[in-house]
């Protein structure tokens, strides 16, 4: 009779834990690569947004005619904020892994604007700005 009542319970002890340690070291193998493509997308969005900064920087100067001369005194955060929905840079318009923008200078030597950098550790960033349409 005892016998009987062991034999309708599913799973013993036992199986359970060795269940329970399976799903746990495969959650532990899956974490590892997720943790790498939320780090991945974080920089991805620096990125975009070092693209957008560069887009409406170059839009502020070419609607108001900056020279190169006027450029440090004229380009401000402040300034650019109208082509960034109203959104200021580094104030509310802010790298996802903490780092601070800065807008590009237009040096004497220099052809133009240059592309503003963060200071993020995401060292591609600048390698990839110019492949995401910043022409
Ligand atoms: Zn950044």
């Amino acid at each position: 009779m005892k016998n009987n009542q062991n034999k309708k319970r599913a799973f013993s002890l036992m199986e359970l834990a060795v269940g329970i340690g399976v799903v746990g070291i495969l959650a532990a193998v899956a974490a590892i690569p997720l943790t790498r493509y939320i780090e991945d997308g974080k920089g991805n969005a620096c990125t975009q947004q070092l693209a957008e900064i560069n887009r409406a920087t170059i839009t502020y100067v070419s609607i108001n005619n900056v020279s190169q001369g006027d450029y440090s005194s004229t380009v401000t955060e402040n300034a650019i904020s109208v082509y960034l929905g109203g959104k200021i840079v580094n104030t509310d318009f802010k790298c996802p892994i903490d780092g601070t923008y800065s807008l590009g200078t237009w040096g004497a030597g220099d052809s133009g604007p240059q592309d503003p950098t963060c200071s993020c550790s995401k060292k591609e960033i600048t390698a990839r700005l110019h492949s995401l349409g910043n022409k």
